[in-house]
């Protein structure tokens, strides 16, 4: 399908690379496309980013029939502009579709499309260390309609903006609060899809936690609160002695691309790499034992996010003195060093635009 494009009169000031605030600047072109279901999806256009006109009876605002993907271009020192396994992101996306019935898209204008706005906006990707240009992909319910059924009609849309560090401690360690309360998803429900309402559950664990000093949450499973699942929007890993653990894909996690690649990497390098279920019991005992080496998580946003400290129910534990591991370190500068171009891209993860 090819996609056209209507270019900005009235391109924007570009913000310096040391002042950018994750997710609150966005480029100047947008990408859009509609569903129908005479026509499928149709018209795909990149246009000036612009508000979108919307009724208020719009579907996704009430009933929250809409999903999302993030993914990062990076720019390379050679002026070349890379995106890290985009098809993954678009396999992802199709696979929220189907769980909250929007009709998928076609995988190829998905990147195409990427691609297309990415190039046309490649002067916002800053270059200083450690920016890049974040993607957000979404669809919405657009039909007028009050009442609980799927939409027929929808809309694809990509914005993209220049970002910094995700968390201001940037590669230091987090602290994260391990939440026994509230719960993010269970097996059955859209955890381990990317839909919206999965974020607004977990809203106000991630205020209190915020409030008693800790950046993020670490998820217990939804039924025992026993077995762990993930950290706000990182994937969680674990080092016990000589084994390198992820919780397993149950059902309630999202797969993310990060968590997939370190995975490819850590067993490349020789650990044994497990998925399987790990409760916060067995991380506690570990520790006891002092066998507890690493915590880290893994996500586009911050990459590799070494965890410092946990707080179990008052119990904090300080992990590896509250300083970055070497597996975490490793993961880190092997992956941001593929993603920016100065490692060898030898697993086929870039496409460059
Ligand atoms: N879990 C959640 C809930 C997330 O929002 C994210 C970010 N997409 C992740 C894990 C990490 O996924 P990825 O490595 O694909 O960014």
């Amino acid at each position: 399908m090819k996609i056209t494009v209507k270019k900005t009169d009235n391109p924007k000031q570009k913000p310096a690379a040391n002042k950018l605030v994750f997710g609150s600047t966005f480029s100047d072109h947008m990408f859009i496309c509609d569903y129908s279901p005479g026509k499928g999806w149709h018209d795909p256009r990149i246009i000036p980013y612009q508000n979108l006109s919307l009724p208020p009876s719009i579907m996704t605002i009430h009933y929250g029939q809409s999903i999302f993907e993030g993914l990062k271009a990076y720019k390379t020192d050679d002026k070349k502009v890379n995106l890290f396994r985009p098809v993954e992101n678009i396999r992802r996306l199709n696979a929220s579709c189907l769980r909250v019935c929007i009709p998928p898209v076609d995988e190829q204008l998905g990147v195409d499309a990427i691609k297309a706005l990415v190039d046309i906006d490649r002067d916002w990707i800053p270059d200083e260390a450690d920016t890049s240009l974040y993607i957000r992909p979404f669809i919405f319910a657009t039909d007028p309609y009050i009442g609980v059924r799927p939409s027929n009609t929808y809309s694809f849309v990509i914005i993209t903006g220049p970002v910094g560090a995700y968390y201001k401690e940037g590669i230091n360690p987090v602290k994260i609060y391990v939440e026994s309360n509230y719960v993010r998803a269970v097996i059955g429900g859209l955890g381990e899809v990317k839909a919206s309402a999965n974020y607004a559950a977990s809203l106000k664990a991630q205020v209190d936690a915020k409030e008693k000093g800790y950046t993020q949450v670490l998820w217990l499973d939804g039924i025992k609160k026993k077995y762990i699942e993930e950290v706000g929007t990182m994937n969680v890993f674990f080092v016990i002695g000589d084994e390198v653990v992820t919780p397993a894909l149950t059902g309630s996690i999202l797969p993310g691309i990060t968590r997939k690649s370190s995975m490819e990497l850590i067993r490349s390098w020789g650990y044994t790499m497990s998925e399987r279920c790990i409760s916060i019991d067995e991380i506690y005992e570990a520790f006891d034992k002092g066998i507890l080496r690493e915590v880290f998580g893994t996500g586009t946003a911050a990459v590799i996010s070494p965890v410092g400290e946990l707080n179990w129910n008052g119990r904090v534990i300080t992990i590896n003195n509250g300083k970055i591991g070497p597996i975490s370190q490793r993961l880190y500068d092997t992956m941001t060093g593929i993603q920016y171009g100065k490692i060898p891209d030898t697993l086929g993860w870039i496409e460059t635009v």
